[in-house]
């Protein structure tokens, strides 16, 4: 059996063919008119993905590091914060709020859930020294989207400013940046906007940058005032991933073709194929807020998903991702953003239905010779 090679874990995830080309080609110095115009067009368009018409900043970093400036930039020492946790990565808001000493407060939301608007509106009447409230577009480890219109509502009416990780979502999930009142929405490049990983991105609404003047935890690389003066001459402060901002440009390009109304509709439409593939196998979906993002499903007792992760990739060539922390081994994890597409996604169904069917027919051959 030939090996495919398709992947379909919430990030990385596949770069198309032409973007790989185009940044392939030789590489040249990012102090030149020639860089600069194409990180000035890039930095403009970006906010059309955000559906903004505030900055956006490009980072050299994963997509935590705009987490982290996120923490850095907009809070003093001491602050208070509202996080929602919900699954893995909304728990790093918490510990990068707690490495840099201010005081989270929690809202633990069940995985598989999102937030009710309700409970943040509470929260913040309870305490008005909250600084800021954090949480994840599409919480990518249980594929639970949430409601971040109503929530950006209830926000906008209090001191606070609206954080919202968007690293996975943004291109995939309908976020309406200005619209929702998200003061400050982070992204990275590996995920919806189908680049490698290495680029992140953060934009910064008038509200959240009155904070960042005020702001005196210590940062350096991460000092968004550096990026905001940079910008001035279409530049950064420090040296740019430029092999992927020129990629950028291509990927806006194919985002702009297509529109990014179509692109919503699209990964929707890419969402509801996959869980009905995944419900037809007869297995539970895990997430009760779906997202377009990724989608998550419950694997029966017996199956250890853990190895159905592992025979997929290193057997059938099809990589998709198992669960994190509490979740390990329990669920499996099929994105369908970026540049996946339904051929990719019948696929790897198909190969998810063939194995979990060895997996249980081993697990009840050994059964029997137990018993
Ligand atoms: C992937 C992801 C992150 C982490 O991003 P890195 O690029 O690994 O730093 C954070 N939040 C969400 C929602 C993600 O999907």
């Amino acid at each position: 059996m030939s090996k495919k090679n398709i992947l379909l874990t919430p990030g990385p995830t596949p770069v198309p063919e032409d973007i790989l080309r185009a940044m392939a080609e030789p590489i040249f110095h990012h102090r030149t008119p020639r860089y600069r115009k194409i990180f000035s067009s890039v930095s403009e368009r970006l906010k059309k993905v955000f559906l903004t018409k505030n900055p956006v900043y490009v980072l050299t970093g994963s997509g935590t590091s705009a987490m982290e400036a996120s923490t850095v930039n907009f809070h003093s020492a001491g602050d208070e914060t509202l996080v929602v946790e919900n699954g893995k990565f909304s728990e790093r808001f918490t510990q990068l709020a707690k490495a840099y000493s201010l005081k989270p407060t929690v809202i633990k939301v069940a995985y598989g859930e999102a937030v009710r608007p309700e409970q943040i509106a509470e929260a913040l009447k309870k305490n008005p020294a909250i600084k800021s409230v954090c949480l994840e577009l599409c919480e990518t480890s249980t594929a639970v989207l949430q409601d971040i219109k109503a929530i950006g509502a209830v926000v906008a009416k209090t001191e606070a400013v609206l954080i919202v990780d968007a690293i996975s979502g943004l291109g995939a999930d309908r976020l309406e940046t200005d619209a929702w009142g998200a003061d400050i929405v982070v992204s990275a490049s590996q995920k919806a906007i189908m680049l490698p990983p290495g680029l992140a991105f953060i934009s910064v609404s008038e509200k959240a940058r009155k904070k960042m003047e005020k702001s005196n935890l210590p940062k350096y690389y991460l000092d968004l005032k550096l990026y905001e003066k940079a910008a001035k001459d279409a530049d950064t402060p420090f040296t740019p991933a430029l092999t992927l901002v020129v990629g950028l440009e291509k990927v806006l390009d194919r985002i702009e073709s297509e529109g990014i109304e179509n692109i919503f509709k699209r990964c929707a439409e890419l969402g509801t194929f996959t869980r009905r593939g995944l419900e037809s196998m007869g297995l539970k979906l895990f997430s009760k807020a779906p997202s377009s993002t990724v989608s998550a499903a419950s694997l029966p007792d017996g199956i250890d998903g853990e190895k159905l992760v592992q025979v997929m990739r290193d057997e059938k060539g099809v990589a998709l991702a198992g669960g994190q922390g509490e979740m390990k081994g329990r669920v499996v994890r099929i994105a369908h953003m970026g540049a996946i597409t339904k051929k990719d996604l019948e696929e790897g169904l198909r190969v998810l239905a063939e194995t979990l069917h060895e997996m249980n027919r081993h697990s009840e051959a050994a059964g029997r010779r137990i018993s």
